[in-house]
């Protein structure tokens, strides 16, 4: 492989004075097949041009990512889409009229055209339209598809932000376009309608009973595949099977408000400087005897408080979730172990289990 190229990194704010030079310089890059990072509604992605195989390539490398991980292609507008899939059939159309843009990806058969570093080689294509306006305004401005992953380094917790680029992929690429922290906080829900019944192959902000309130029927989960007889099989979700999301220190989820998951922690972590993700109405910690009370973190001010219950807060699942992968990384700065409490939501909360369960996994 050849040597990496190296970069003075620069990130691009709309509030900068010269945003609209700066905006500029990084659509040349891109169009002369560079990789830049750029801010959308789920996560930071880092983009390249679609119809470029050694463009696509350069995601791989900068990010590290195994060569059989296929990418998403993001789109402006429908009129788009004849150069990206083969064909695209009616329930696409019905489900991204309603949920376009925005977090939906769908896997639709790949146009020849389309490189298949694109697919890692696949028939398919995952495709959708992101919401974000610097998104947006991005690939209208280059005037064709742009290609991208998350902007981690392969493995970590997605970027949420554009400093968590920076801290991933400094030197390596160009420009990153600073668009604030990014709305969901969670990676597009991915759908495959290249198989019958469709099949949800990553949950995410779009969930499975708005799907099928619109289809009108039902489809299937990940989790079934798993369970399926044929594990020799070709991966249906590539991806799915390498370690994700992980910090640099220990993650463990607890079901919510269970005492016997936190005593098990305890357990485990003998002194442990716990970074606890958790919801604001969680007794458990002040239900313990002082001395198995663990040091818990002031998320905020990043003080280690000893016995002292902080919860990084949310009363909803759309705040926990937008904030899991900022606290992961966070976290890793001053704490030796991550304790999560998963969030119930019927709608959020499997997208915000996979993750954790991912993160989680040794
Ligand atoms: P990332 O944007 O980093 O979350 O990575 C994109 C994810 O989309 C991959 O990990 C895959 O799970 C999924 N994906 C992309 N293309 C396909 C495809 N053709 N078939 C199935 N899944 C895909
Ligand atoms: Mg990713």
């Amino acid at each position: 492989m050849s040597a990496q190229k190296q970069f003075e990194t620069r990130i691009i704010r709309p509030s900068d004075s010269d945003y609209e030079e700066s905006f500029a310089a990084a659509v040349e890059a891109l169009k002369a097949g560079e990789t830049v990072a750029f801010p959308t509604e789920t996560v930071y992605g880092l983009a390249a041009i679609y119809d470029s195989a050694e463009a696509v390539r350069k995601i791989y490398e900068v990010k590290g990512r195994p060569q059989d991980n296929p990418l998403i292609v993001h789109l402006y507008d429908f009129a788009d889409l004849d150069r990206v899939v083969a064909s695209c059939p009616a329930d696409a159309l019905r489900l991204w009229e309603e949920f376009a843009p925005g977090p939906l990806t769908l896997i639709l058969p790949r146009h020849p055209l389309v490189p298949k570093e694109v697919s890692a080689g696949l028939a398919t294509v995952a495709v959708r339209f992101p919401e974000h306006p610097l998104a947006r305004d991005l690939i209208q401005a280059v005037g064709k598809p742009l290609v991208a992953p998350s902007a981690n380094s392969s493995g970590r917790p997605s970027p949420t932000q554009a400093l968590h680029v920076f801290a991933d992929l400094a030197g390596k690429i160009p420009y990153i376009l600073d668009g604030g922290e990014c709305n969901w906080g969670l990676e597009s829900t991915v759908l495959d309608l290249c198989q019958k019944p469709y099949r949800i192959l990553r949950p995410g902000a779009i969930s499975k009973r708005a799907i099928e309130a619109l289809l009108g029927g039902s489809v299937l989960t990940a989790e079934k595949i798993a369970g399926e007889a044929d594990a020799e099989a070709p991966v249906r979700a590539p991806g799915m099977k390498y370690k994700h999301y992980a910090p640099k220190i220990p993650v463990r989820m607890m079901a919510p408000q269970d005492q016997a998951c936190l005593k098990a922690f305890q357990a485990e972590f003998k002194n442990p400087r716990v970074y606890l993700i958790s919801s604001e109405s969680l007794p458990i910690l002040s239900s313990l005897e002082p001395e198995l009370l663990p040091l818990v973190l002031n998320a905020e001010a990043g003080e280690i408080k000893p016995s002292a219950a902080y919860y990084l807060s949310y009363d909803e699942a759309k705040l926990a979730a937008q904030q899991l992968f900022a606290a992961f990384r966070q976290a890793e700065g001053f704490a030796t172990a991550i304790l999560v409490e998963a969030v119930k939501d019927v709608d959020l909360g499997p997208a915000f289990l996979n993750r954790l369960e991912k993160a989680a996994a040794e």
